[in-house]
């Protein structure tokens, strides 16, 4: 886990064209102050030192640098930073060297390779890149050997420029350097792939080359080519987070400090241009989405590497969408063949032909089921001892959990604004249940409820003087409950004696027809019911439980619905539910869109996000609904349903900080 804490959010004084970093600065979400406490309360609240990260840290005072540093070496014995080098001066050496700093140098290479980190025009970037690479030998000679981070791309990796490359890397090497991470190009816009975007047949080239290359230099790592033979051997308790399962809503991988103290993800899952707040809990829902997936569909079913490659960084995905798998699946594959040829020719079985490898698989799966995220070497070696006679008693595995529905938020004040109000609401839709049953109608009112709400409504229905009875959900086709997560659900009805006693009798004749009639909901909504699930019409919140109507709406515009829905708010409002009907009123007005890819539902509203994995094979989905009220507490954003940004270019916001 690295703790990143970024004083300056994505503030930066290149212009990398593409720099992963650019939807957030695109979508205006770049924050150009920071608070120190706050910054190092959060850092001491996950623990563990940090890495001072950007945009480009050295932007910040150099007073305040001193500051961090000093706490971080007082508090936990080291310090990191991640610069892209051309502001290091004599002085910040200095400071690296008193407060036991470890420099991490981005670079795609010399001279003109490196020209797609772009300063301001081509002079002034080439000027650049000989601070910058004066800076590393400085570094080597003067205090320690940074690590590199270079990018691979059309600038540096096409087959002309690869020996300039690799006689780099002989004189890095000369100079000290010893590690050194390559990554592939990560796309987030059109204009990046057609000016620098390798094609996967040159980035394997470029890669393989950079492999031979290492072989002569001693002592410099490359981590790519280790941590994949270590995948293929089951050993993965050290790779990189790449291979890891990362959960776009939570990157463990990554622990984001803001510079208001707020936490945040990798920025490499930004796609919308906004710095989410971390969901509470962790969720696979990408993995077992991907597993399940046909290729051809970019998911990796059927792929033997699967349990090493996972679909790799979500960052990566295709068409920006981290429920699809990386789009350099096609590098990956052909490097994980590569290697498992050595690995063969040189007398080792790798995992992806050894046939616990299925055993293991099924492993992994239950895991992300239940929200854990094991490496391979800690499940193999599960395995291996279960398969010891003196550990047959070893206890079963634990039951499945049904998957819950996690929410991640646009920024802390939004959740601290909402978060108990949403929790709040379902509990008042089940009262209101209650509320809304006539007893002077034939038509019972009803609402699927979690099986721990029964006794409440049951006796909050005796004290009104109203019958009620418990059937089977399957009773209300689409109907929504007000806990999804809950196993056990019923249908709770409630209405006049003669009316609860008639549907009853209805339900159990298998008179569907009848027993329809004697519900208080639109005739059209409920006669759709059994399609609801394919229909163009979700409801939006039901995986919160959220739902005006309890039954998913034949359509948006359903004037049926729409009647039955004001009806129940203008009840809840005369049951002395003011607040809570307020806030349905203004939920429900607020843009939204709804999409469903291999299976995971992800909604995305205003103030939030949330996905939840529904394990079904169902065709891709979007569904966007217009607002008609502005959102307080709103963040701008690049895609629907975030407002767009003031139109701003990139260059004049980074001259504002410079
Ligand atoms: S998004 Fe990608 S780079 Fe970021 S933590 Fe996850 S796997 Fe790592
Ligand atoms: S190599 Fe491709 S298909 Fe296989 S797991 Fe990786 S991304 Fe999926």
């Amino acid at each position: 886990m690295s703790i990143e804490l970024r004083p300056l959010g994505v503030a930066c004084n290149l212009a990398c064209h593409y720099c992963y970093q650019n939807p957030q600065r695109d979508a205006g979400n770049q924050r150009m102050t920071y608070d120190l406490e706050k910054m190092k309360k959060e850092a001491a609240r996950i623990g563990g030192s940090f890495t001072l990260f950007g945009g480009e840290p050295l932007l910040m005072r150099f007073e305040d640098l001193e500051h961090l540093f000093a706490w971080g070496l007082e508090t936990f014995g080291s310090n990191a930073i991640q610069t892209n080098g051309i502001l290091i001066e004599d002085r910040h050496i200095d400071l690296f060297r008193r407060y036991k700093v470890s420099v991490g140098i981005s670079l795609d290479g010399p001279g003109e390779l490196n020209d797609a980190r772009w300063h301001r025009g081509l002079e002034k970037t080439r000027q650049s890149t000989a601070i910058v690479e004066n800076v590393i030998e400085r570094l080597c000679r003067e205090y320690q050997a940074p690590g590199l981070i270079i990018t691979l791309h059309k600038g540096n990796a096409t087959a002309d420029k690869l020996p300039v490359m690799t006689e780099w890397l002989r004189k890095l090497h000369a100079i000290g350097i010893k590690s050194v991470r390559l990554h592939l190009l990560e796309v987030d816009h059109d204009s990046v792939r057609e000016s620098l975007s390798l094609s996967a047949r040159e980035n394997v080239q470029a890669l393989l080359a950079f492999a031979d290359v290492q072989e002569s230099l001693v002592g410099m790592h490359l981590d790519l080519f280790e941590e994949m033979e270590a995948l293929l051997s089951g050993q993965d308790a050290k790779v990189g987070c790449t291979w890891r399962a990362c959960d776009p809503y939570t990157t463990e991988a990554v622990q984001g400090v803001e510079g208001n103290g707020q936490s945040s993800n990798c920025g490499r899952t930004n796609k919308d241009g906004i710095g989410f707040i971390k969901a509470d809990t962790a969720g696979y829902e990408r993995y077992l989405a991907l597993y399940r997936t046909p290729q051809a569909e970019n998911g990796c079913a059927g792929c033997r590497f699967f349990l090493m490659c996972k679909g790799q960084c979500p960052g990566t995905s295709i068409a920006g969408d981290w429920r699809n798998r990386t789009e350099h699946c096609e590098e990956w594959k052909h490097l994980f063949t590569l290697l498992e040829r050595r690995m063969i020719l040189a007398g080792k079985i790798p995992l992806t032909i050894q046939p616990l490898r299925f055993e293991l698989e099924r492993r992994q799966l239950q895991a992300w089921e239940n929200g854990k995220n094991p490496s391979l070497s800690r499940t193999l070696s599960q395995m291996y001892q279960k398969q010891s006679p003196e550990s047959q008693s070893t206890p079963a595995e634990a039951p499945i959990a049904r998957m819950k529905t996690r929410v991640s938020w646009v920024s802390q004040a939004a959740r601290e604004k909402w978060q108990a109000r949403l929790e709040r609401l379902p509990a008042v839709l089940e009262e209101m249940t209650v509320n809304a049953a006539d007893p002077n109608t034939e038509r019972c009112a009803v609402r699927v409820v979690p099986a721990s709400s029964f006794p409440r409504l049951l006796s909050l229905a005796a004290e009104r003087g109203l019958a009620a009875a418990i059937l089977p959900a399957e009773a209300l086709p689409g109907g929504i409950c007000t806990q999804p997560a809950e196993e056990a659900t019923g249908l709770f009805l409630t209405g006049s004696t003669a009316s609860v006693e008639a549907s009853q009798a209805a339900w159990a004749k298998g008179n569907i027809a009848a027993f329809q009639s004697l519900l208080d909901l639109p005739a059209c909504c409920l006669s759709n019911g059994a399609a609801a699930q394919k229909t163009t019409a979700p409801s939006f919140l039901a995986p919160l439980g959220l739902s005006i109507l309890p039954i998913t709406p034949c359509r948006f515009d359903c004037p049926a619905a729409i009647t039955a829905g004001e009806r129940w708010l203008r009840i809840a409002e005369a049951a002395g539910y003011e607040s809570e009907s307020a806030s349905l009123r203004e939920i429900f007005s607020w843009a939204m869109s709804w999409s469903e890819l291999h299976g995971v539902i992800e909604v995305k509203t205003p103030l939030f996000k949330m996905c939840i994995d529904t394990g079904r094979n169902g065709a891709a989905r979007v569904i966007q609904r217009p607002g008609i009220s502005q959102v307080e507490g709103s963040v701008t954003g690049l895609n629907f349903p975030y407002s767009a940004p003031p139109r701003q270019s990139r260059m004049v916001q980074i001259a504002g900080v410079m």
